[in-house]
């Protein structure tokens, strides 16, 4: 039987994936799409901001960008893809283990089982696939707390993002669990909506540079140091923090802010490019450092937003239809700077990065997806 090649292979099933599945599948490719079910957002009760669908629920949307996707010809897969490499410019294999069951099959809540590193290693059931373009929309994890109970209340009164969560948090009492600049940082942020706020730091020094501390105290925003023993709820709902020293600090609210971090490492088997923490770096067309790789969606830097991540993944889906277009289909460039678009990093006190390898390849002057 002849091998089967995709046009695109996406990985991840969240906005940023269903969506490039969408508009892939509209431009007649050749899609599949592999996702573990276990996004980021599970546990929330309702995306906030998303247009025209305030505060859907993950798991409907999901349902119904896999719905859409589905009626566009994509072919969805219920799996995780352990390894991915490149063998030509267009020619990406990917492998994965089939899951039968995904938690967002389920719609069940709770964090995903967390992977060990055997989980990355062949088993029997591993299966191949071949694809001329690769999209990764794996998003991020969140670092968790060591917090008894939190996961109680996580998505309906923990959270960790102020931009999804903050217009909930007006004028409520509101924790937010870290140190260093990070939970300075957020604390600010979330001065717009309240300002009874507490930072613990859970048995540590706050740990920030005296210049960013000083922002605190003038705002009210206290700094407890206190090792925190777990949450209490009273009826369902969060009540207080409870530190191990017996005292109670009555809290309506907690935001943490500890870290993320990729949600696995195919960027790096890919060999994309990644800022310092591990986002994949990629330009205004999505295009990562690799050749015919594109990224979309929470794994690259900038906004965390749901919406935000489906925009890029149509973004990327134009693009990916341009670079499968054959050239006597297209228009020549007429000036060789025409199609260059800026690398999309973090702020880096360098200025930026180069530009990505394959750019500068071919005739001496930059080339895109375009
Ligand atoms: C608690 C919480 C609340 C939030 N609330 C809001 C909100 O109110 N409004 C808002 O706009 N945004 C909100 N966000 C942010 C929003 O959820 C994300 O920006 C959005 O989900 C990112 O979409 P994505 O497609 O990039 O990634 P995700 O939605 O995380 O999807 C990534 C998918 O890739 C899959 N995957 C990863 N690795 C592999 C692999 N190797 N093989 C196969 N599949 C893989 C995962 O299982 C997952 O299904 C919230 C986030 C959190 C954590």
């Amino acid at each position: 039987m002849a091998e089967k090649i995709f046009d695109v292979a996406i990985v991840g099933g969240g906005p940023a994936g269903l969506s490039a599945a969408i508009w892939l599948g509209r431009y007649l490719h050749d899609v599949v799409l592999v996702d573990s079910g276990d996004p980021r957002n599970w546990e929330t009760r309702g995306v906030n901001g998303y247009l025209g669908l305030p505060g859907i629920r993950p798991a409907e949307l999901r349902a119904a960008g896999r719905e859409e996707a589905k009626k566009y010809g994509a072919t969805l897969v219920d799996g995780f893809v352990v390894r991915a490499h490149r063998e030509a410019d267009d020619r990406f294999v990917l492998e994965y283990d089939p899951m039968p069951v995904t938690k967002a099959e389920l719609d069940r809540p709770g964090p995903g089982a967390p992977r060990r590193p055997e989980d990355n290693e062949p088993c029997e059931a591993t299966r191949p696939i071949v694809a001329r373009r690769v999209l990764l929309a794996i998003g991020l994890k969140d670092v968790w707390p060591r917090v008894p109970g939190l996961e109680q209340v996580y998505g309906d009164r923990a959270h960790v993002c102020p931009d999804c969560d903050g217009f909930e948090t007006r004028d409520k009492k509101t924790v937010i669990l870290g140190k260093g600049r990070k939970a300075v940082g957020m604390a600010l942020n979330l001065t717009t909506w309240t300002r009874d706020l507490v930072i613990c730091t859970n048995g540590e020094p706050l740990g920030a540079e005296p210049d960013v501390a000083a922002k605190l105290a003038p705002l009210g925003i206290a700094v407890r140091t206190e090792p925190v023993l777990g949450i209490t709820l009273r009826e369902g709902t969060l009540r207080s923090l409870q530190f191990e020293t017996g005292e109670a600090l009555g809290c309506e609210k907690i935001f943490f802010a500890i870290g993320q971090y990729p949600a696995d490492d195919l960027g790096a088997q890919l060999g994309c490019a990644r800022d310092a923490e591990g986002h994949v770096e990629v330009d205004d067309a999505y295009h990562t450092s690799v050749r015919n790789v594109f990224a979309a969606g929470d794994i690259v830097p900038g906004p965390q937003l749901g919406i935000a991540a489906a925009a890029d993944g149509a973004i990327a889906a134009l693009a990916i239809h341009k670079s499968l277009v054959p050239e006597e289909r297209k228009l020549k460039r007429r000036h060789a700077s025409e199609d260059v678009k800026p690398h999309r990093v973090r702020p880096r006190d360098d200025g930026g990065a180069a530009a990505p390898p394959w750019q500068a390849s071919e005739d001496g002057a930059a080339t895109s997806a375009r």
